[in-house]
């Protein structure tokens, strides 16, 4: 039985839409219509913040952060950081809470994820070789393991301890207590965090 559906462009943009995390198929729909539906030039303002975003957008090579050619990244070319303490996080998100807390001041080192053999993930699929080269050519005394408390994270945490405690004069600490079990930073709250990142405890 033949059925009308939205016209070819629409129906595109609501599935693209609806891969998007916490979109689902109704969302989709309405963020499509209302898109169309807008007049001033809404659509077409949006698509181009979006193409200029999709390029200009960079992953810091250095740590991970999102960094543009033109501005370069806010955390690596920062004045007045402490050069001596690396702070490591599984994801870019996760430097913003931090930084929010106000307790650190350090550096960052974003993995691009934790390992997670269920998912395929190992070491070498990680910004593990970044790291290590960066604290060869760095004079980091002090490495802070801000990672999930769930089993992947503690996977990590317990790899990179074994892997760090290599470093002669190199102090590897974790967040300390506070943090949910099973948590990851972007669900905790900056008081949390502070505290976390004030009590970190030597491995
Ligand atoms: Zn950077």
């Amino acid at each position: 039985m033949a059925t009308v559906d939205y016209p070819d462009p629409v129906r595109q943009l609501i599935g693209h839409l609806k891969q998007m995390p916490g979109i689902g198929p109704k969302s989709a729909e309405r963020i499509a219509v209302w898109l169309m539906q807008q007049s001033g030039g809404t659509a077409f303002a949006f698509s181009e913040i979006l193409a200029t975003a999709a390029r200009d957008v960079k992953e810091c090579r250095v740590c991970g952060f999102f960094a543009t050619e033109e501005k370069g990244c806010a955390i690596c070319d920062g004045v007045q950081r402490e050069g001596h303490l690396l702070c490591i996080v599984e994801q870019p998100t996760d430097i913003l809470p931090l930084e929010r807390s106000g307790a650190f001041r350090g550096h960052y080192h974003s993995l691009r994820g934790r390992i997670s053999p269920l998912d395929g993930v190992g070491p070498e699929d990680l910004r593990i070789g970044e790291l290590v080269r960066r604290l060869d050519e760095g004079d980091f005394t002090e490495v802070i393991l801000a990672l999930s408390s769930d089993v992947e994270g503690e996977a990590t945490c317990h790899y990179l301890a074994e892997l760090l405690s290599a470093c002669a004069g190199l102090r590897v600490t974790r967040l300390a207590q506070g943090l949910p079990a099973g948590g990851g930073l972007n669900n905790a709250d900056e008081l949390t965090l502070f505290r976390a990142l004030q009590g970190r405890i030597g491995l």
